[in-house]
């Protein structure tokens, strides 16, 4: 029996029978039951904001109101035991410290990447970002990060190891949380039909948590007069997730960002969303600087000799990435130019290019070689948590782990240094791509990384995709959020800020919701 949620702890009142039946058959309700929880969950989305851009609508990309579909969900909550929700919460501040940590650390960034660099060319830019910063000897006194931890549940080991960690962008903060209302809803009315308890759904205030370590972050900045600046992809179908947060942080934060209204704006009252999409109703064009155009970036940024960075006469106060994770955010030098100045300015980067880096693969691998965490954390209790979670990761220059690769691929996972899902090597394809960078025998192996392939518990679910349920075997990713805001020697924040739960068809080897595997869902925590 559990009691859920009390900021986030989980407090659960009697041991657990691991064997305990799994608590939601779907199998056993009644299709009339299911049409009905399908049509209340698609109203419920709809008026709750639970969307997303429809693909088949060409401007709901780019205009917000424009083409919106539901996001993807799964129709009930997914099962999940208490304790592993509370181990992955108590990691939460943990991997923020280290990842604090280990930003501090140029060297052990730039050596723990310097043949990744080679094989490379976008992590090699990024590194480049990152060695003039030590040139210049730029420090980040505040530094804030926003970050989600992904974990898989193993079935045959019972641990909860952990996927990735995110550093830059971590998606779905705004949305999550959504998902876990619709299916308290849902369980309000079809609870006890189903004999699901709606109060066992645990609350995830992710996007109030973000929108707050923002808030917190800008008093830091402490210039009244600066504002916070999403960068943002020129099309993004995902664009209400962003809404949520920077929307969510203008309600709650009304005195802070309201007294220093500027007409211009009014919008989004100083909190500015910079789009570098153009549409032809855009009436904040001159202000769309984004990183399409050169001519825009020096037309509108600059860096004052302080290291205030302004656009469009606005300091800015906080730069807060939705972009530049992926190649394709810099299709020119341009973009890379726009990088470098706002990593050169006093802004608070989230995430700044050290915390960028450290969110790599590659620096996951790094991190997990024995004796490393050491060089980082000093409380030996936490270094046991961490490394409890870490699955087997490694580096393609280790010749057992590639020729066991080779025999039996289907137990590991080939990872280059890229986000934003549908970039990972499964299967067949693992063994075809280490014997053909064997005989090539270059530098191209150190892109990639071989990591443990983890198999969760497969269970039958009702995903909900375009209006359409479906019925399927799935898996899930649990991701927990946290914040970090220091300045200098005084943490101001360090916690666990909510949770994600991705739901995927087990067949299919990617997870991402927006890459279209996956869909959200919540926790019934067993
Ligand atoms: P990205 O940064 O692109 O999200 P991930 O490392 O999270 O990269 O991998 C993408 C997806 O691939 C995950 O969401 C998960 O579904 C799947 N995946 C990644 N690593 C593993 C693994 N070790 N075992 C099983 N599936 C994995
Ligand atoms: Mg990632
Ligand atoms: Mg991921």
């Amino acid at each position: 029996q559990v009691v859920p949620v009390n900021g986030g702890k989980v407090v659960v009142r009697e041991t657990q029978d691991e064997s305990s039946t799994w608590p939601i058959n779907v199998d056993g309700i009644d299709q009339e039951v299911v049409d009905k929880m399908v049509y209340d969950a698609l109203v419920w989305s709809s008026i709750h904001g639970l969307v997303v851009g429809d693909r088949s609508v060409q401007r709901s990309s780019t205009v917000p109101g424009v083409g919106l579909v539901h996001a993807p969900f799964a129709l009930l909550p997914m099962p999940f035991p208490a304790t592993q929700l509370n181990q992955a919460n108590e990691l939460a501040p943990i991997f923020n410290e280290l990842v604090d940590r280990v930003s501090l650390d140029a060297k052990f960034l730039q050596d723990s990447l310097s043949r990744t660099k080679k094989a490379d060319p976008f992590t090699s830019r990024l590194l480049d970002i990152h060695a003039k910063m030590l040139e210049i000897n730029k420090k980040e006194e505040i530094r804030l990060g926003l970050h989600r931890s992904d974990y898989m549940l193993d079935e045959q080991t019972k641990l909860l190891l952990q996927i990735e960690m995110n550093t830059i962008s971590s998606s779905f903060a705004g949305l999550s949380g959504l998902v876990g209302k619709l299916h308290r809803s849902l369980l309000s009315n079809y609870g006890e039909f189903l004999g699901l308890d709606s109060k066992r759904i645990p609350d995830n205030a992710a996007v109030s948590q973000f929108s707050m370590a923002l808030a917190r972050a800008w008093t830091e900045y402490n210039n009244p007069r600066a504002v916070v600046l999403f960068v943002v992809q020129a099309e993004e179908r995902n664009m209400y997730d962003q809404h949520w947060l920077s929307t969510t942080l203008k309600e709650k934060y009304p005195l802070l960002f309201s007294i220093y209204c500027i007409k211009k704006f009014v919008c989004y009252g100083t909190l500015i969303s910079i789009c570098p999409c153009e549409t032809e109703d855009n009436k904040y064009k001159s202000f769309c600087i984004g990183f399409i155009e050169t001519s825009k970036i020096d037309a509108e940024a600059e860096l004052l000799p302080d290291g205030t960075l302004v656009m469009g006469g606005q300091v800015i106060g906080i730069v807060y990435f939705r972009a530049g994770y992926t190649p394709n955010d810099y299709p020119s030098e341009a973009e890379w130019r726009a990088r470098l100045l706002m990593e050169q300015s006093s802004a608070i980067k989230c995430p700044s290019i050290s915390y960028h880096l450290v969110g790599t693969k590659k620096v996951q691998q790094e991190l997990a070689k024995p004796n490393v965490l050491e060089r980082f954390l000093d409380d030996k209790e936490d270094i046991a948590k961490l490394r409890k979670c870490f699955a087997g990761l490694w580096s393609l220059d280790d010749s057992d782990i590639v020729k066991k690769a080779i025999e039996k691929p289907e137990l590991f996972v080939m990872k280059p240094q890229r986000e934003g899902g549908g970039n990972n090597i499964y299967g067949n394809d693992v063994r075809e791509t280490l014997i053909k960078l064997q005989k090539e025998g270059s530098e191209a192996e150190a892109a990639y990384i071989l990591m443990q392939r983890l198999f969760p518990a497969v269970s039958t679910t009702f995903l909900m995709r375009e209006g359409i349920c479906y019925k399927d075997d799935t898996i899930s990713e649990l991701g927990v959020y946290g914040a970090y805001l220091r300045n200098n020697e005084k943490v101001i924040l360090n916690d666990q800020c909510g949770y994600l739960m991705r739901t995927k068809v087990s067949s299919s080897d990617e997870g991402g919701v927006a890459a279209g595997f996956a869909v959200l869902d919540s926790l019934y925590l067993t």
